[in-house]
């Protein structure tokens, strides 16, 4: 119980910084600094884009067509509107294939991969699972067996059937409902990056809580200071990352937990019971892109820890994952697994 209310900080202090101290975003005036950065409410969390720009013209309007691209995914994505594209698929009749957008089957393509290589641990169909959970948050009561039992058989990355030719989905089982939280807002900061890019900016961030899509560094910099203090200023090992043109994502334990007779369940599905993860893991996973990091950092979170060597070693891709756990006498041991970062320790402020 002790181990899993210290993991439970994890998530909320992952600190980006640009490894810049001079606040002069917004001023363009010659010679000035170029940084700026823009915050939005999105997919309920706040996006923060930080970029480097000739102008503040530039920016502003490079970082007002990424923001545009991020409300279309949640438009497209989100389990919290009716009418989202993901929503309506569970109107549709059983075991018929429906067209969908190139971000929805890009999206479900890759949660389909994530969901073999993890044995389901990692599994977009949960959203009836989901949808107790939130229940359970309001009432502060499990869920009785009978809807535990029928949400569970309305779950289950076989029960979809993807045809990339036509772009299409098939639900295999009525009731099925889909939830991304474990990787949109991963995807849309990669989207996001990319739409700045195309307005020629690509010294740039984009962060959604846990989840950072990384450019290229800011100008003199080898990468962007990412600092990870898992357990608070005041305890345990921190870590500060330099990267760039990655994905950063952490994950794990969350304040959103819920606790039902002493019993602390997070908001981490397990597939093996339905129910929230009860056993707290804090994941850190370095990738590729935002996409695969957000969704790795949900899986390895989920995942059994002794899977986690094999799960990286096997990725095609290079991928990095640092695992936090707090030990019975309170130490915190961390464990990394794949290709060596620039990765040192550093004393907490
Ligand atoms: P956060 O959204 O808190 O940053 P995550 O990226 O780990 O953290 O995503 C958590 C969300 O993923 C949950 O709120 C839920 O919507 C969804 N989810 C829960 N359990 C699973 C699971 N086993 N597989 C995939 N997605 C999950
Ligand atoms: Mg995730």
């Amino acid at each position: 119980m002790f181990a899993r209310v210290a993991l439970g900080l994890l998530l909320q202090l992952v600190v980006v910084r640009t490894g810049l101290s001079a606040g002069s975003a917004g001023s363009d005036a010659p010679g000035d600094d170029p940084r700026r950065e823009f915050v939005e409410p999105h997919m309920g969390t706040l996006f923060r884009i930080v970029l480097y720009a000739p102008t503040g013209a530039d920016g502003a309007a490079a970082a007002r067509a990424a923001f545009l691209r991020i409300g279309e995914l949640d438009r497209l994505l989100s389990d919290y509107h009716p009418e989202s594209e993901a929503m309506r698929l569970s109107q549709e009749p059983v075991d018929t294939a429906v067209p969908v957008s190139e971000d929805l089957f890009a999206l479900l393509q890759r949660s389909q991969v994530l969901a073999a290589a993890t044995d389901g641990a990692f599994d977009v169909t949960l959203g009836r699972l989901t949808q107790l959970w939130r229940a359970s948050r309001r009432t502060g009561s499990l869920p009785g067996p009978e809807a535990l039992a029928s949400a569970r058989q309305a779950s289950g990355h076989t029960l979809l059937r993807l045809d990339p030719a036509g772009r299409t989905v098939a639900f295999l089982r009525p009731g099925l409902r889909l939830d991304f939280g474990g990787i949109a807002k991963g995807y849309a900061a990669q989207a996001a990056l990319a739409v700045l890019a195309r307005h020629g900016i690509t010294q740039a961030l984009v962060a959604a809580s846990g989840d950072l899509a990384l450019g290229d560094p800011p100008p003199g910099r080898s990468g962007w200071s990412v600092d990870l203090a898992p357990f608070g200023p005041s305890s345990g090992p921190s870590h500060r990352l330099v990267l760039a043109r990655v994905g950063v994502s952490t994950s794990g334990d969350t304040e959103q937990s819920l606790t039902i007779n002493g019993v602390r369940y997070s908001h981490l599905i397990d597939p093996a019971t339905g129910l929230g993860l009860t056993r707290a893991a804090a994941v850190t996973v370095v990738a590729p892109g935002a996409a695969l990091s957000d969704a790795l950092a949900t899986a390895c979170s989920v995942l059994d820890p002794t899977r986690l060597p094999g799960l990286v070693a096997g990725w095609p891709e290079p991928v990095h994952v640092i695992l936090h756990q707090r030990q019975p006498d309170g130490t915190i041991q961390v464990a990394t697994f794949g290709p060596p970062l620039p990765l040192s320790g550093f004393p907490t402020p």
